[in-house]
């Protein structure tokens, strides 16, 4: 991932286009001074995220960024939190407003107090019963739904990105994938870096778009349809309480996924609609994924007493792995 890559975003037109865009944030800004920093609560791939205090208990992403004086690259900052602006949902996190003062950069949100779906599944290993299961991806859904229709493509849902606390669900991170680009550690050289966790959400659309050259998920062409495929697999983790493609290598899961082959779901007892809905969030081409709205409907059918697992094991799927 060279610096060519981001030349689209830092561009002098991409810089004057910013004006508008400054003039509109300007009620955000949020001078750093003002924050009250507590502790580290993470490190990820944008940067550091603090619990604080501003006007109340906060989160803030600060970001680590790659010209870190750089005009345009505030530019492009801005341009890429303006979206948040948009989102008044009681399932995506409150964006607060942004430090927008070179050399720093941070984003503050509210605090997610609960843990997020990923915790509480790969490593709480709690087990929901099928009615919590199916009101979590209710709720996903039509946080996700609000966002498709505001136009924002999430591009990074995963379980990491949804906190669940007492019965509520709160997504965090949309289209913040772009600030990726401004990085530091955002160029990794002319091969393939693949987070943790990252491949088991890649539609095979983005499995094929895939180049050592390019690597950075940014730069993935991403649309609403790429977040209904993530949003399977969230589904498939709440189902199974486990990765897909479990013990598959990345360039397997690459090749498989890329070719149309989906994990098998034979161990997976559930309701053939349950399956359903995964196989349709899977399909391989794009335009036949449902929406959101539509997948709100499919969940609202479903029975929701049973527990359809065995009791002693979740799932056990033949081809499945870590990703
Ligand atoms: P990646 O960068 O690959 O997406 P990540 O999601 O762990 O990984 P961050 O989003 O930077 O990285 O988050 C770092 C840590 O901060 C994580 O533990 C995350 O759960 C936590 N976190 C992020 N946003 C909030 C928030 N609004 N409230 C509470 N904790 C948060």
């Amino acid at each position: 991932y060279g610096s060519g890559s981001i030349s689209g975003i830092m561009s002098n037109e991409g810089c004057s286009r910013q004006n508008s865009v400054s003039q509109g944030l300007r009620e955000w800004h949020i001078p750093y001074d003002e924050l009250d920093k507590g502790q580290v609560i993470g490190h990820g791939r944008f940067g550091t995220v603090y619990s604080g205090n501003w006007h109340g208990q906060v989160a803030i992403k600060e970001l680590h960024m790659e010209h870190g004086n750089d005009q345009c690259t505030l530019e492009a900052f801005k341009r890429e939190v303006s979206t948040f602006r948009k989102t008044r949902h009681q399932n995506l996190v409150l964006f607060m407003g942004a430090c927008m003062k070179l050399p720093r950069l941070a984003i503050i949100t509210s605090l997610c107090k609960g843990s997020t779906l990923y915790k509480h599944i790969h490593i709480l290993k709690d087990k929901f019963t099928l009615s919590v299961t199916i009101n979590i991806a209710q709720q996903v859904a039509q946080g996700m739904g609000y966002l498709h229709a505001k136009g924002i493509v999430h591009k990074d849902l995963k379980t990491k990105n949804i906190f669940y606390e007492n019965g509520k669900v709160v997504i965090t991170d949309f289209g913040l994938v772009n600030l990726t680009r401004l990085c530091r550690n955002a160029r990794v050289g002319s091969w393939l870096s693949i987070p943790a966790g990252w491949l088991c959400y890649l539609s095979p659309e983005l499995m094929r778009s895939l180049q050592a050259s390019s690597p950075q998920p940014a730069a993935l062409p991403h649309t609403t349809w790429t977040d209904v495929y993530a949003y399977g697999t969230v589904w498939f983790e709440l189902l199974c309480n486990e990765w897909p493609h479990k013990g598959l290598p990345p360039e397997a899961i690459i090749w498989q996924v890329g070719r149309g082959i989906k994990p098998s779901l034979a161990h997976l007892q559930a309701s053939r609609d349950v399956k359903d809905i995964l196989m349709e969030c899977w399909a391989y081409k794009p335009e036949d994924r449902p929406d959101f709205a539509s997948l709100q409907k499919l969940l609202d059918k479903l029975p929701k007493k049973k527990l359809a697992r065995s009791p002693s094991h979740p799932i056990h799927l033949s081809r499945s792995a870590e990703c």
